[in-house]
């Protein structure tokens, strides 16, 4: 495969047989001072086994992650605008080969039920998800690019979605150009695995089946103008420390190519799919507890690049991996075209395949739900899309990103939308909490930040909305 050097990690995985706790104090000392730490360092990290120095990698990550990104944390929901699909995925419910489930690809007026009833829940920020094929008579970027269209042209009184990103196949820079053109925020793509034998023998068939292909998609998005690009390996196909170093080895080609590394990481784990048996027995399943390793050698390897969590996680394990890293959780998600109208099916206990699903989930929260638990641990909840409104994104947001002067920026708007979707949606309990949550945290801000947050404070409350600094 393309930008991975099998042979280097194999022998850096090796080399780090021998712990030696100068070498990893030397190496944690360097994270908290948000360097990025090279492979052979982060290979270091994840060989660490015993229990005291996985406590001390956990207390620098979560050092490295309030020191970039505050306590504010960011939510989305996917949309699964289709579920067809040519590729044969072992692990994915919507593979070619799985006939159990009912295919649907939503149309305009579908996806705008979808929105509107989003936005009536208070999201904002929506990552648009689909196989990769398209309805009769379109062709895949035509599809996705009306998609997105569509999401961004729904309003529900003064609500709109503010960011559309997309997780879709890869494309040509012809069609990354026309995908940008929709304005799209981040573009998402995983590799799955990074191990080539792996990957050939889990993409059976379809496009998909090149990895070549899939790990030059980033390159071509870059290419194409889209400077946000969200990048991962899906855990449980092959040993996680591989995977990790893989991934790594993947964004130091991004960083030497294009100056810059990607916006965002994801760390999903396989989950069971009705339809792909692999899904419920994967060949290389990772412990949670190595599982909480690899979130926190990311935050300390990348210190710059966001951590996205999905709703795979069970609530319990999201609430642990806030503190190691991650900076943007999904909420209230469904992962089957349509499945937002026919929520009250999937949660009456339909199985997922009638629903159409891509996989289970381990967390049915509502965003309420979510909001009152992230304001419960003294996290933030933000609806902020402001970076990408502004232009912060691709070398301009690592900039800031990078020194750690996005924070405040951030924790500002955070606590704007906060209030935004308290007043908005929020039952009186949540109100109360997180009213608390914004006056605890306006005491901690500069006393020029006060003012300003002040201003956009009475702009909401004269009824106002969409505000950032
Ligand atoms: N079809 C496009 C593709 O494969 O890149 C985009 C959509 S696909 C539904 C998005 C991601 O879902 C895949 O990249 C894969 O990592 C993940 N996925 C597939 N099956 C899964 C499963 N059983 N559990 C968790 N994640 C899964
Ligand atoms: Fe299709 Fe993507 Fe699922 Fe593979 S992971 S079967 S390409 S939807």
């Amino acid at each position: 495969m393309k930008y991975i050097n099998e042979e280097r990690i194999n022998n850096l995985l090796a080399d780090t047989a021998k712990f030696d706790s100068r070498k990893l104090d030397a190496i944690l000392e360097k994270a908290k001072s948000l360097q990025r730490l090279t492979l052979e360092e982060s290979a270091v990290l994840l060989s660490v086994k015993d229990p005291e120095y996985i406590q001390k990698i956990f207390k620098a990550a979560s050092f490295v992650k309030d020191t970039i990104y505050g306590r504010r944390v960011v939510l989305f929901a996917p949309l699964y605008i289709s579920n067809l699909c040519v590729n044969k995925c072992q692990y994915c419910g919507f593979k070619s080969d799985n006939s159990g489930i009912k295919r649907k690809a939503l149309t305009a007026a579908e996806i705008t039920q979808q929105i509107q009833w989003l936005l009536k829940r208070g999201h904002k920020r929506i990552l648009a998800v689909c196989g990769e094929a398209a309805p009769a008579g379109l062709s895949n970027i035509d599809y996705y690019v009306q998609a997105v269209k569509t999401i961004y042209s729904i309003q529900v009184g003064k609500h709109r979605i503010k960011r559309v990103n997309v997780n879709c196949a890869p494309l040509s820079v012809a069609d990354f150009k026309k995908l940008k053109a929709s304005g799209i925020g981040t573009f998402q793509i995983f590799q799955e695995t990074y191990h080539d034998q792996t990957y050939r023998a889990m993409h059976v068939s379809g496009p998909k089946s090149d990895p070549d292909n899939r790990i030059t998609a980033p390159d071509r998005a870059f290419e194409a103008g889209i400077d946000d690009i969200g990048i991962g390996p899906l855990y449980g196909l092959y040993d996680w420390r591989f995977e990790t170093l893989g991934l790594l080895s993947h964004i130091e080609h991004m960083e030497q190519e294009f100056k810059v590394g990607p916006h965002t990481i994801s760390v999903p784990r396989i989950e069971p799919a009705e339809g792909a048996e692999l899904s419920f027995n994967p060949p290389y399943k990772i412990s949670d507890e190595d599982f909480k390793k690899v979130v926190a050698v990311l935050r300390l390897s990348v210190p710059y690049t966001g951590i996205i969590m999905s709703t795979r996680e069970s609530a319990l394990m999201r609430d642990a991996l806030l503190s190691l890293g991650v900076s943007q959780v999904s909420a209230e998600s469904s992962t089957s075209p349509g499945g937002y109208s026919d929520k009250r099916e999937v949660n009456a206990g339909l199985p997922a395949e009638k629903a159409g699903s891509q996989f289970s989930l381990g967390d049915n929260r509502t965003i309420e739900e979510v909001v009152a638990s992230l304001i419960s641990h003294g996290y933030i909840p933000s609806f902020c899309a402001a970076c990408y409104r502004k232009e912060r994104t691709g070398k301009a947001f690592m900039k800031l990103a990078k020194p750690g002067t996005i924070k405040g920026k951030c924790s500002m708007n955070a606590l704007i939308t906060l209030k935004e979707y308290l007043d908005d949606f929020a039952s009186t309990p949540v109100k109360d909490a997180g009213y608390k949550m914004i006056a605890h945290y306006f005491k901690q801000l500069e006393p020029a930040e006060q003012e300003m947050l002040k201003l956009f404070f009475a702009h909401v409350d004269s009824g106002l909305r969409d505000e950032y600094v």
